[in-house]
């Protein structure tokens, strides 16, 4: 059999149709696989990639902790200097009291977190979500996942989890003295970039504040420069009660991360001690990728050019076929006739070596959202390959 008939036999599947090709090497913008072919990465793998395959600071990042420890204890009992690092680095880009890191493996485990955590503080149970929102897979995060299809299979679910409509009056109307968290992605990814109408993100604060109700931000795909900010609500001006991190939070390495105020997470310390706890969240070398690649996203100033480049995109996108184009800084949903539409345009590109995606909710439209570090000349050479495909 070849990698591919094994690939197929004994890594479990998530679908009858994985992409397939075996890449062996990545570096800057660019996937090779295993035949020599060159592939023009516009997806960074999914928003993982913010500066670009192999970035050499964050390779030797891992080679220094890797030769200093691997893992040594389980989350939270001895002072590792990678998390202590890195989590103080967070806590100064992160604003108002938001603190205190609590660091995960993955970004469903950061929303396990979160809301383990608004119940405890709360003594609520009652928990709000979006329509066509997500979160991750495990069962908790798929509850409050805003997509009937993914989740009825697995039912029962966490009970007392509301769906409404993202930007809804029902649902600022939904939030009260029972609810204990309003759980939102800032900018909605996997609905094919959706932004917050004028200013609901606002009065979703204000009911918040006013019930008592904590305010989660999954800002997991939205963070990290990818919208032109480098946290997604610094666009509209208000401050979270809890943040979840995750995706290039680790520079390539698995991570995730909730973050909220010292006292908010001072709770899982008591009643019961161990409120959450893991063996493997905060590895060392994750911090250690994670906090370099922060370091090159804020010293290179990648998040500068994020408009321009968003602009150009939006320049170049124009074709008959072209629905529509909806973006928040390089996280962009081009909007096809369909799903059918989707998949032969994506399996085109592949051919002529340009690697993109779609959303999960959104299935007529194709993912842009490359490497903050992808240059105009690529911008180009995506579109042109696109525009050529449809
Ligand atoms: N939240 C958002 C907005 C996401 O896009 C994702 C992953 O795509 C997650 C949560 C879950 O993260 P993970 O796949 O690391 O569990």
């Amino acid at each position: 059999m070849n990698n591919r008939q094994l690939f197929q036999q004994y890594v479990a599947q998530t679908s009858p149709a994985p992409v397939g090709i075996e890449i062996i090497s990545a570096s800057g913008n660019y996937l090779y696989d295993v035949n020599g072919k060159k592939y023009l990465d516009l997806i960074g793998g999914i928003s993982v990639c913010n500066i670009g395959h192999g970035n050499p600071e964050v390779k030797d990042a891992i080679k220094k902790q890797v030769d200093d420890y691997l893992h040594i204890m389980v989350y939270g009992e001895l002072v590792q200097s990678p998390q202590v690092k890195y989590a103080e680095l967070l806590a100064k880009h992160l604003p108002g009291n938001l603190s205190c890191t609590y660091f995960t493996n993955s970004g469903a485990e950061a929303t396990e977190g979160a809301l383990k955590l608004a119940r405890r503080a709360t003594g609520r149970t009652d928990i709000i979500s979006c329509n066509k929102s997500y979160h991750g897979n495990t069962l908790g995060a798929l509850s409050v996942m805003g997509d009937e299809y993914w989740r009825n299979a697995f039912r029962p679910l966490m009970p007392g989890v509301w769906h409404y409509d993202y930007n809804s009056n029902a649902l600022l109307n939904a939030v009260n003295e029972q609810t204990a968290c309003v759980i939102i992605e800032t900018i909605q990814g996997e609905a094919g970039v959706v932004e917050p109408h004028d200013s609901w993100l606002q009065q979703l604060r204000k009911k918040c504040t006013d019930t008592g109700t904590l305010l989660v931000f999954d800002e997991i795909q939205s963070g990290f420069g990818r919208t032109g900010k480098l946290w997604g609500f610094e666009h509209y001006g208000i401050i979270p009660d809890i943040v979840l991190l995750g995706k290039a939070l680790g520079g390539g390495m698995p991570m995730g991360a909730f973050v909220a105020s010292y006292d908010l997470m001072q709770l899982f310390t008591h009643s019961p001690v161990l409120g959450h706890i893991t063996t493997f969240g905060g590895h060392p070398v994750c911090c250690a990728a994670g906090m370099a690649a922060l370091n090159v996203l804020l010293d290179n100033k990648l998040i500068n050019d994020v408009a321009e480049k968003e602009k150009q995109f939006l320049t170049l996108l124009k074709h008959p076929a072209i629905k529509a184009v909806r973006s928040k800084g390089l996280l962009i949903a081009i909007e096809l006739d369909s799903p059918a539409q989707v998949s032969i345009t994506l399996q085109r590109c592949l051919d002529k070596g340009l690697f993109s995606d779609w959303f999960l909710f959104a299935p007529n439209c194709i993912r842009f959202a490359p490497s903050l570090t992808i240059s105009p000349k690529e911008i180009k050479t995506a579109c042109d390959i696109l525009l050529s495909c449809l």
